[in-house]
Order: C-alpha cells, then structure tokens, then sequence
C-alpha cells in the first residue's frame, strides 16, 4: 500500500519509507492511499475472537500487502503482550483500560508495533545495515513508551533526549533506568531545546552521513495506525456484555493521534454511533468544532499534562479523512472542554460513587460522558494512563494514597544513567559523531 501526504505536494511512499522517514517531504503526514473495510462477518463474529486475532486481522488492512502474514502475525502477538480490559464503572458507563502495558499508558501499544516494523525492515535489509538510531524529544510519557517500546530491539539504538528537572522522577526512571540499547540524555534546557536539537540533527548533512537516524514521534504511521487495534477490541467486549449497540467513545485528546485512529476504524465499519473529544483547558479542537475555524495557539499548563497541545498534529488527519468538510466531521464528533478544577472534582466524583480512580486525562473523558451521554446510548471511556503515573496529583485530590503497581515501583528500583548535554546543538553533534 502507498502513503499519501496532507499536503498532497510530496511523492507517495511505501510503507518502509513512510515509516523510517515518520514525515514527508513536504513536512505533511502520511495517510494510507486506501481504508479497506473489513467484512460484516467478521463484525458478527468478532467476540469471538482474542485480541491478538482481532489486531491481525485490522493490520492486515493497512500492512498485508507490504508484509507477510507469518511475519505480521508475529509483529501484532509481540506486541499485545498485555490486554486492554474493558471495565464497568457504573450503570452505562465504561472504562477502557490503556495502562496495562510496561510503561502504563496507551502508547505502548504503537510504540512497541512500531520497533517490531522496524526491526523487520532492518532484518529484510540485510546484515550489512548499519544501526538505526532513534532520536525522541520527551517532555515525560512519549519517552518512556519508545524507550520501552525498542527495549532490546536488535538493530536499533534509542536516544531519549529530556530536559534536567522538568520530567517527574516516575518519569524519569523509566527511560534512565533501562541501559541496553537505550540512552537517556539529560539536556541542560526546557523540552523546546530537546526538540531543537532532535530537528537539527535530522538536518544535518554530516550526522546524515555519519550515522542511519530516524524519528519515533506519534505522527508515524507505525505509532498512530495500530492504536486502531483496541478500538475493535472494545467493541468485541462490550458486545460480549450485550452493550455493543447505540456506543458512544470518548477519547482524551492531545495530539489527536488516538481519536484519530479511531475514526478510521469507524470507516473500516466498526460500528460506533459517534465519537466525543475530549480537551482539558486547550480547547482548540472543542472551538474548531463550535466555529469551524481552527486556530492554534500556545499551551497552556494542566494536570493533564499529556493533552497540554495548542496546535494538534493529526488534526491534518482528521480534515483528510473527511474530505475538508466540517458538518460531516460534527456529525461523527463531538467535544468537551474541562478545566482544572472539573477535572479535580471528576476524579474525586467517581471515586467516591463508583469506587472508579481516573486519572486526570481519563477523568476528562468520563466527565464528558457523565454530562452528554442520551437515552439508549452506553458510554466507553479512554483511561488512557494509570492513575499511579500522575500520583501526586491523584493523591491530592482524593485524599488517600494511590499504590504503585509493581511495575513502576521495578522502575523506581533500577540505578539511574544518563548522559549530560548542554543545550547547544554543536555538543549534541560531537557525541553523536563520537558514537
Ligand atoms: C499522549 C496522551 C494523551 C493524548 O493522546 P493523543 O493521541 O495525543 O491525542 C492522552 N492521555 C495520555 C495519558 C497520554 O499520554
């Protein structure tokens, strides 16, 4: 299958070059030239099926005419190697649970698909390949999922770049505590800096020739698509508990890479009635939606950090996807907006009603459908990351402690390495070279 830019100005790709470049030429991104929909058989049988199954089977659309079944199978299985239970919070409303992977968000699951791709990629290549070497700029979560995710990834080495005393100490010893094929590297500067040096150093024509470098952000294909995977999953699950019929999903959103996902799989014919954006304070898309103009502007700070966007990326994506026009993207999504203070009194609300801890990007979504769900419709949530990663927060609005799960307390264990960088962009080069 071919990939085609937003910006229409570049060359379709492949899938190996759409993934090993992440953005196209003319910096638009890759949409798949084709979403091939599955069969109503599969629908009418689909609770039937594992996880894995259902993943093979949404895969198989986007990558089987690029790579062999055996070998997609084996890529999809390796990945799913945690579920995406649905949970029952109260009378029609449920939670989907993200936070079951190694670094207890959903980003896992397109992490870890995307180091399996490449990885396939490189073996294909041949032996004589160099290394590819993974530059990601994290402000927290992104780096910890793609460090997990290309953990032990033969053929690959990470680099994590992230600001000195700007990411939690939970955090922080998921990427620093790794070794391997991992590096952490500790930039003397705010995120912007991580994120300059990452750009400069795809731009350099030295390093370009010194070294294979490519990009992990969730613009990939290899990230964004396969996040589709869950959303089927759900739908088998509550159609295993009769609820499968009138299905409202509410994803928090930041980027916009997982709705996004979402509603390609609602093209591909799954069948949920309609979609709910969820915002914290940046409210960008909520406006869009309202006014039909988008206008991006700076972040502003919330204690849902993770949705802190004022300028979504695949929000590009979206407008593609239903061909520019804004009555026919209303008609699938709606939005909320919530502010601190609602999403504080979201997550002590459910606690205390439902015995239910959301965290706070989650929190944003039940509220929204707390406050919009209709007659006959049930709701299904995105807990889009463990209450535990956001523990502080959770704890102080609560009022009790928030226990970590084993997993990260493993983390917490580990000895701490990384590598101090200041934040010009010519140190950055000389280690590089150095390599
Ligand atoms: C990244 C992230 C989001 C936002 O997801 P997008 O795909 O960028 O919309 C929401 N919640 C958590 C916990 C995240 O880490």
């Amino acid at each position: 299958m071919l990939f085609y830019s937003t910006n229409h100005q570049a060359p379709e790709a492949t899938l190996e070059k759409a993934v090993v470049k992440g953005l196209a030429e003319d910096r638009g991104l890759y949409m798949p030239a084709r979403i091939k929909p599955l069969p109503q058989s599969f629908f009418d049988h689909i609770e039937q099926l594992s996880f894995q199954q259902i993943a093979f089977e949404v895969a198989n659309c986007f990558f089987g005419e690029d790579i062999p079944a055996d070998d997609l199978r084996r890529i999809v299985d390796d990945t799913l190697q945690f579920d995406c239970p649905v949970v029952r919070v109260e009378e029609n409303l449920y939670s989907l649970e993200l936070f079951h992977g190694p670094t207890l968000a959903f980003k896992d699951v397109g992490a870890r698909f995307m180091a399996r791709l490449l990885q396939y990629f490189i073996r294909k290549g041949g032996a004589a390949q160099q290394t590819v070497n993974v530059l990601v700029a994290t402000s927290g979560d992104t780096g910890s999922a793609v460090a997990n995710g290309f953990l032990g990834v033969d053929g690959i080495h990470v680099y994590v770049l992230y600001p000195k005393g700007k990411v939690s100490p939970i955090q922080e010893c998921q990427f620093t505590t790794l070794g391997r094929n991992i590096t952490a590297v500790e930039v003397d500067g705010v995120f912007d800096d991580c994120q300059r040096l990452v750009k400069s150093a795809f731009m350099d024509a030295e390093l370009n020739e010194h070294m294979r470098l490519t990009s992990a952000n969730s613009i990939n294909v290899a990230r964004f698509l396969p996040q589709a995977f869950y959303y089927f999953h759900a739908y088998a699950q509550m159609k295993r508990l009769g609820k499968a019929d009138g299905l409202v999903v509410c994803v928090p959103s930041g980027n916009f890479g997982n709705i996004c996902s979402a509603l390609f799989g609602k093209r591909m014919g799954l069948p949920i009635s309609r979609f709910i954006a969820a915002n914290n304070a940046n409210d960008i898309f909520f406006h869009y939606l309202q006014t039909g103009r988008y206008e991006p502007r700076a972040s502003v700070q919330t204690i849902a950090n993770a949705m802190d966007v004022g300028d979504p990326s695949n929000f590009a994506r979206i407008v593609e996807l239903y061909g520019h026009d804004h009555d026919a993207i209303c008609a699938d999504i709606s939005g909320a907006a919530y502010s601190d203070e609602q999403i504080a009194q979201t997550i002590r609300e459910v606690y205390a009603a439902d015995g239910y801890m959301c965290d706070p990007h989650g929190a944003c979504a039940c509220r929204a459908l707390r406050e919009g769900l209709r007659e006959g419709e049930t709701g299904l949530f995105l807990e889009t990351a463990h209450p535990a990663k956001f523990r502080d927060t959770v704890e102080t609005i609560i009022g009790s402690s928030v226990s970590l799960p084993a997993a990260l307390a493993a983390f917490m264990q580990g000895e701490k390495q990384s590598v101090p960088m200041s934040a010009a962009f010519a140190d950055f080069k000389a280690y590089l070279l150095a390599q």
